[in-house]
């Protein structure tokens, strides 16, 4: 994992003493105008899940702060728009650049707030990385439309504008890709932006932001940053400078935000989350569907929002999947994130309560924890947010394991009837992000996957969506939808100007 030192080429290639580089940069984690700025309202202290130690007591922005760093973003814009796409598709290659220039630190900084696993740190900031460059690609081919007129001397075009200030409000899981994700379509479509990442792993994205305005010549007011938790995004979405409010996290603080941005009418694009249904048909080739329904709820100790949130399987089938699926899972290994287990802590104590909570209640309601059910066992889980990769069976479709969002290793498996009794079972929920289905008949396959009333549908194959194809939910999963064009778009206003001459 590197050495001690940074080269002199700037180029990071490893650290160690990360608790000196994180005191470094959070004591002013706070970025409008261009510069730094140590937060005016009371801190959050940000652990480390593995071990529960204070890595940093991070400083909120007060709500001055927060309309300063509004009110910068909006005098910024204009001449942001006026800068042109390829100084825009430039500037995000760039920090995707500085990004990976960085990927040691910035993983390591990762690793200590998330408890992911080496690997999946490293990931984070390549995807953020990728989320930037495929954005930048978008600058030259964003297209308007020449429509004939009724008057001979005129022709009507219609123009793809920025909105003005872009709020992204962050969640805590894939904390540094997920900024990333909404940093790159906001200012390639001539958008300046306000990010808030979530006050619970805030560290890796204050970190991007004072790389990206050290390491490059960013028009100050461009890019913006203010850390805190609910209440400082409740400031953002409530001031009417905010023209967009792009927001992934839970769907209860999406509902809450749809209710506070309708004062303003402020758009509003909300990833929120699910309650993925797998679908195993009796034609599934099981070989190939155990390792991959593992992966697909297992991998980054299920926080993330596509994962497979329960699995129904053909009854003739069941007995069988639920002895090799339980045996796979109870393979896995947790530890120590740097030794790039299956999977690290969870990532804080509240999620870990709420996993715990979920399976608790499912054994009272009578189900059986085939497999894990708890912390792992031994002295390196005393301390940390520790969680053993869970299997439960024995459950019926009304329980609360089978309805709502658990967001963590655990998944419970339930017999159905027919394809289209799983059907009615995955539509039973008022989330609908993803499905998984494993078959071998193309016929179930198209029309399972036309009956599935989801955003995504993954056929035969593990998670990892397309970072070029598009992301979001129907239903209560929320509406805006990322990535690709359909992504991009959506950060822009369309203006229809009459040329008469
Ligand atoms: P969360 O809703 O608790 O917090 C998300 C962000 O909202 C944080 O930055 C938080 O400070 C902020 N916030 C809280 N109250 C607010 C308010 N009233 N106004 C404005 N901002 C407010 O979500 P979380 O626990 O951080 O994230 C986990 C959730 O995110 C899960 O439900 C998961 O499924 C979902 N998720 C969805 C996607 C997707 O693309 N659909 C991706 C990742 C995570």
């Amino acid at each position: 994992m590197g050495n001690d030192s940074g080269s002199d080429s700037g180029v990071d290639d490893g650290i160690h003493d990360i608790a000196s580089v994180i005191k470094e940069f959070a004591d002013q984690p706070i970025w409008y105008g261009g510069q730094r700025h140590p937060g005016e309202a009371p801190a959050i202290a940000v652990r480390n899940p593995a071990n529960e130690d204070v890595l940093s007591d991070l400083a909120s922005a007060s709500t001055e702060q927060v309309d300063a760093a509004l009110a910068a973003a909006r005098d910024a814009q204009y001449a942001w728009n006026r800068s042109g796409p390829s100084a825009r598709s430039t500037l995000l290659h760039d920090m995707a650049k500085v990004l990976r220039d960085n990927a040691e630190v910035l993983a390591e900084v990762v690793m200590a707030e998330s408890g992911k696993t080496w690997e999946m740190s490293h990931a984070d900031v390549e995807v953020g990385a990728v989320m930037l460059d495929l954005n930048a690609e978008w600058a030259l081919r964003i297209e308007g439309e020449i429509l004939p007129s009724d008057t001979p001397t005129e022709e009507i075009t219609i123009r793809r504008e920025p909105l003005g200030v872009v709020v992204a409000i962050c969640p805590w899981n894939w904390a540094l890709t997920i900024a990333c994700r909404k940093i790159g379509p906001a200012l390639v479509t001539g958008n300046t932006v306000v990010v808030k990442p979530s006050e619970v792993p805030p560290l890796s994205t204050v970190l991007a932001m004072k790389l990206w305005h050290e390491n490059l010549e960013i028009p100050p007011g461009v890019l913006n940053l203010v850390t805190g938790g609910g209440e400082v995004g409740k400031a953002l979405v409530t001031n009417p400078i905010s023209a967009m409010v792009s927001f992934t996290g839970h769907r209860d603080t999406g509902k809450r935000i749809m209710e506070t941005a309708s004062g303003t009418l402020t758009r509003v694009a909300l990833e929120l989350g699910s309650k993925a249904p797998a679908i195993v048909l009796k034609d599934a080739d099981l070989d190939k569907a155990v390792p991959t329904l593992v992966q697909s709820r297992f991998w980054c100790a299920g926080e993330f929002c596509n994962a497979t949130e329960r699995i129904l399987v053909e009854r003739p089938i069941v007995d069988e999947f639920i002895k090799r699926y339980t045996a796979a899972v109870s393979e896995l290994k947790v530890g120590d994130p740097r030794e790039n287990p299956d999977f690290g802590p969870l990532a804080n104590g509240a999620h870990y309560e709420k996993v715990d909570g979920a399976v608790q209640k499912a054994r009272s309601e009578g189900a059986t924890v085939a497999t894990g059910g708890g912390r792992p066992e031994g002295a390196d889980f005393e301390k940390g947010y520790w969680y053993a990769p869970t299997v439960i069976t024995d459950v019926t479709e009304d329980m609360s394991i089978m309805r709502d969002e658990t967001f963590g290793p655990v998944v419970p498996v339930l017999a159905v009837d027919s394809a289209e009794h799983a059907i009615e079972i995955a539509n039973s929920s008022r989330y609908g992000l993803a499905a998984y289905l494993w078959t071998s008949s193309y016929a179930s396959a198209m029309t399972v996957s036309r009956d599935l009333e989801v955003g995504e549908v993954f056929i035969n194959r593990g998670s990892g969506e397309a970072l070029h194809a598009h992301h979001g939910g129907h239903k209560e999963s929320g509406y805006g939808g990322e990535d690709g064009k359909h992504g991009m778009v959506k950060y822009t206003q369309l203006k229809v100007v009459y040329h008469n001459w």
